[in-house]
């Protein structure tokens, strides 16, 4: 089954791909980690994607669906596949279904993992990390076991710099206008199903693998 998965920062949206990818075996495709991926390589693309990435631009819709279609043309892909941070807009999206079309496949489920603006603050100015380690936190989700301390090495957890809450509005604001039109898209398209992404990890991830079930049986019939 191909999969879209949608969902504000702070949603949990990474957690849960990760747990499907898991769950299913279906590869989880993150655009963010393909163009890491690409910027460590030597390739004409590579070059291209260093220099947009390199001069603070985005890189163009043409260059990111080559990249996406490359990958979901892989073998691995074959019994399905998790798309995280694409498609970005309505353009994407069109493009995919057109490609994925000609393969007679398409998209087969989105699932929109929902949280309000409030919750999605309240989340993400309660992330902290470990300087020390790396590790990540969160003093509602997430805490340390002992007085703000990293488990892992004792080191005091910290704020991440781009948590403040005028980045965290400014990143909620661009989320909003960028991720609504797609919503409202694939909703038309009658392959959206909203989760409520209030709840902890492991009930969200139960709303998700029961979605995930229904979706297989009746794309199985
Ligand atoms: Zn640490």
């Amino acid at each position: 089954m191909n999969l879209v998965l949608l969902g504000a920062p702070g949603s949990g949206k990474g957690t849960q791909a990760e747990l499907i990818s898991k769950k299913y075996g279906w590869p989880h495709i993150s655009t963010g980690e393909i163009f890491r991926n690409i910027k460590a390589g030597k390739s004409s693309l590579a070059e291209a994607v260093k220099g947009y990435i390199d001069r603070g631009q985005l890189v163009p819709d043409s260059i990111t669906v080559d990249i996406v279609e490359q990958r979901i043309s892989e073998s691995d892909c074959e019994r399905g596949f998790l798309l995280d941070g694409f498609p970005r807009s309505i353009y994407q999206a069109e493009i995919l279904g057109v490609s994925l079309g000609r393969r007679g496949m398409g998209i087969d489920c989105v699932l929109y993992l929902a949280l309000s603006d409030e919750a999605i603050i309240r989340r993400l100015e309660a992330r902290r990390v470990c300087p020390g380690c790396g590790r990540d936190y969160n003093l509602v989700t997430q805490p340390p076991k002992e007085n703000g301390k990293c488990d892992a090495c004792g080191t005091q957890v910290a704020r991440r710099v781009d948590d403040n809450i005028k980045i965290i509005r400014e990143r909620l604001d661009v989320y909003r206008k960028e991720t609504q039109p797609l919503v409202d898209y694939y909703i038309k398209k009658k392959v959206l199903s909203e989760i409520d992404a209030s709840k902890t990890i492991e009930e969200v991830s139960v709303s998700v693998k029961e979605f995930i079930d229904l979706k297989c049986d009746v794309h199985r019939t």
